[in-house]
């Protein structure tokens, strides 16, 4: 039924980004394991840093050109994509499980009337269907769906940071296509100097309502500036107003999968271990031992984070 997968990049500020090299791994792995050959569509100028895809497996690349830049929305890129997928005849499409990827999938969906699985993993391509599972229920439980669709759309779950190692075989076509974003476009947009997307965060300091006050948050700047990583936030966190709703982890804020992962006072509800179980190594400093958190971490502090924190980094500034 399949013989390829064609992977949709995402990116940003002409860097593809971290969450959908990630996908894009696991993609790579479906691929492999089921003798497809992988693609991969990118869309945007031509000044779009590519050099990370030399590693990712990726047999054929399709640079999708805009004549006239506009800034990427999903509305604005379906044409494109819509018109390589039909031209190659490419009908297993996966991204990475991201806001931008779930809505550019409605609108493949309709066009292609494929069927789509969000937020998956777990992927088994079978002679006439595909299945996949997902986590539902703030991830109490997991739920495994088949189609025997013929087109199908699978926005992945990202992996555990892992680094892919493929020989460079990439064929590189550049499409130039018409701009399609007449009738919906960023009519503005506000950079905010300090924000990064902790979705694409590679280490993710995170603190939870054990901080005992926003400006113990100051602490979580600090070790994050020696490391080079962002802040996070649990949603009581949020709720409280220390910290503004970007930064939240979990069911009902962002799903993370850095290399690292601090939580410091997080009591790791399962609505937060929903956001961040995929990490690859996660440290837990909390006070409790018998804190849920403690259950998923690979190391944990027990211990008071306000005194834990300040030693860290006296200790990281002594010997970075
Ligand atoms: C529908 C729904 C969706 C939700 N979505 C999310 C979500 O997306 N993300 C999310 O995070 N939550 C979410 N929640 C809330 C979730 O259930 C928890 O209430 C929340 O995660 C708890 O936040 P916390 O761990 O910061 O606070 P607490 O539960 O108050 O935990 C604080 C922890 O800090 C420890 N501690 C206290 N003082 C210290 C100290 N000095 N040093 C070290 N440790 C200390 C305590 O032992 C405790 O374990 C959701 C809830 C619902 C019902």
């Amino acid at each position: 039924m399949f013989t390829s997968l064609t992977f949709i990049l995402e990116h940003s500020n002409n860097t593809i980004k971290k969450s959908s090299l990630d996908a894009c791994v696991v993609a790579k792995q479906i691929a492999v394991q089921n003798n497809l050959t992988f693609n991969a569509v990118l869309i945007g100028n031509t000044g779009i840093d590519i050099i990370p895809l030399n590693k990712m497996g990726i047999d054929r690349l399709f640079h999708l050109v805009p004549k006239d830049y506009v800034e990427q929305t999903p509305f604005g890129a379906r044409n494109g994509i819509i018109k390589v997928l039909a031209d190659k005849q490419l009908n297993l499409i996966a991204s990475a499980h991201t806001a931008f990827n779930s809505e550019l999938a409605g609108y493949l969906s309709i066009a292609k009337d494929a069927d789509i699985i969000t937020n998956c993993f777990d992927v088994h391509i079978n002679e006439n269907s595909i299945s996949a599972s997902r986590h539902v229920f703030a991830g109490r439980f997991k739920e495994t769906l088949q189609t025997s669709k013929s087109n199908v759309i699978l926005t992945l779950r990202a992996t555990k940071g892992e680094i892919p190692h493929y020989e460079n075989k990439m064929q590189y076509e550049q499409h130039i296509i018409e701009s399609s974003a007449e009738k919906c476009k960023i009519i503005e947009t506000k950079h905010f100097d300090k924000i990064v997307d902790i979705a694409d965060a590679n280490i993710l300091i995170v603190g939870g309502k054990g901080m005992q006050s926003a400006a113990n948050f100051n602490l979580l700047e600090e070790l994050a500036s020696l490391l080079n990583a962002s802040v996070g936030a649990s949603r009581d966190v949020v709720d409280a107003g220390w910290r503004p709703q970007y930064e939240q982890v979990g069911q009902t804020g962002k799903t993370v999968s850095p290399a690292i992962y601090v939580a410091c006072g997080v009591s790791g509800a399962v609505q937060h271990i929903a956001g961040m179980r995929n990490s690859r190594i996660i440290i837990a400093i909390n006070k409790d031992e018998t804190a849920p958190i403690f259950r998923v971490a690979h190391y944990g502090i027990i211990g008071d984070a306000i005194e834990v924190l300040p030693r860290l980094i006296k200790e990281l500034r002594n010997n970075l």
